[in-house]
């Protein structure tokens, strides 16, 4: 597994095109895409009642730009915390923004007071369109009650989609056999599960262990996954460093965890490596220097020559940190499959025609890449 540290600190502002993933914390996450700050299951408390935060929030509420659109998954007070998200939408409306947030069925009352310019109740399978992205809350093994008799309460998860990028935020679940309809129906690229309060056993009625987490990611089929929900609140009976412990065991055992991203709080995550359908049209050029990524600044040049049905990339490795492996997006104008490739002029066999990927391995400087449709 690949894994950075934590800190607090300013999140780092996206620009047009690119699409950044900070983690505040637990389940908390501020996502910046298509030009939207959103931000899911945002949790700023040092104390949730008797429960001391352990870790630091990644980000403070007075560092994030107005927020547009928040996610809240369930109205269990971990996730969905009432001081947190009025302080962020009081923030949002001071710096001329409209927060709109959206939360399961039967969930309105608990943030109706909050300052939010507009609540959305979405049950599963629903969708909301703000702007260019939509969200869609999926289904979930879980509960919604916050206190004893309100069982009413919706719960789930969420996928958002946008130009640049899709995402799943599970909320709390159980593993459960809707993972893989989720997967089937809206194809997300990156999956945040959660992977902690798995002990006692009784728990994982409600919460996913991280062998169950592993299996989650796996039916979903996404390419990349996060855990979250550990380490930050003592939640169960789990020593707070076990789960990601059984998890980078998990994801060794099946072999994908170089598909598993460990972010510490205040990590970002940039995913300016999807290279925007539209952009790649006849003779279309497109120069990027100094990229933020995950790795360090990167640059590359894409060149598109869909007459010739090719598209030439030439890609600088980021060499302050290494990565192993860079996933290179080369998309298509009419998502043609990728018929070959050659790597600094030599065939190469690593690509994934339908999902239009090219694994580089072991390569260093500045690649050429050169891909036939
Ligand atoms: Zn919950
Ligand atoms: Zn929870």
């Amino acid at each position: 597994m690949r894994r950075v540290h934590g800190r607090t600190h300013r999140p780092v502002l996206a620009r047009a095109g690119e699409t950044a993933l900070t983690f505040i914390g637990h389940s908390g996450f501020f996502l910046q895409t298509d030009g939207f700050n959103v931000a899911i299951d945002p949790n700023f408390a040092s104390w949730l009642y008797l429960l001391k935060r352990q870790r630091r929030p990644g980000v403070r509420v007075q560092d994030l730009p107005a927020v547009d659109l928040t996610l809240v998954t369930h109205a269990h007070f971990d996730h969905l915390h009432r001081p947190s998200l009025r302080a962020m939408a009081q923030a949002s409306r001071r710096k001329g923004g409209r927060p709109v947030i959206v939360v399961p069925t039967l969930v309105k009352d608990l943030v109706s007071d909050l300052g939010f310019s507009e609540v959305v109740e979405l049950g599963w399978w629903e969708e909301y369109r703000h702007g260019e992205l939509t969200v869609t809350a999926t289904p979930a093994r879980h509960w919604g009650a916050r206190v004893l008799k309100d069982h009413q309460r919706g719960f789930g998860g969420y996928v958002l989609r946008g130009r640049e990028m899709s995402l799943y935020h599970a909320g709390d679940t159980a593993y459960f056999n809707g993972f893989r309809e989720i997967g089937r129906r809206l194809a997300p690229e990156l999956a945040l599960l959660p992977i902690g309060a798995y002990n006692p056993p009784a728990f994982r009625n409600v919460h996913m262990s991280p062998a169950d987490a592993v299996q989650a990611f796996l039916d979903l089929g996404s390419p990349t996954m996060v855990p979250m929900h550990y380490g930050s609140f003592r939640l169960s009976h789990e020593p707070m460093d076990e789960p990601l412990k059984l998890l980078a065991e998990e994801a060794r055992r099946h072999q994908i965890a170089e598909q598993v991203l460990v972010m510490e709080e205040g990590d970002d995550l940039w995913l300016a490596r999807a290279t925007p359908r539209a952009w790649l049209e006849q003779g279309q050029k497109i120069e990027v220097s100094n990229a933020p990524t995950f790795f360090g600044p990167a640059s590359y040049t894409i060149l598109s020559d869909v007459e010739h049905h090719q598209i030439t990339a030439r890609v600088e490795i980021p060499a302050r940190n290494a990565p192993q492996a860079v996933l290179l997006r080369l998309r298509h104008p009419a998502a043609a499959p990728i018929q070959s490739v050659q790597v600094n002029d030599q065939p190469w066999a690593d690509f994934d025609p339908a999902r239009e990927l090219v694994r580089l391995i072991g390569l260093s400087g500045v690649v050429t890449v050169q891909v036939v449709y």
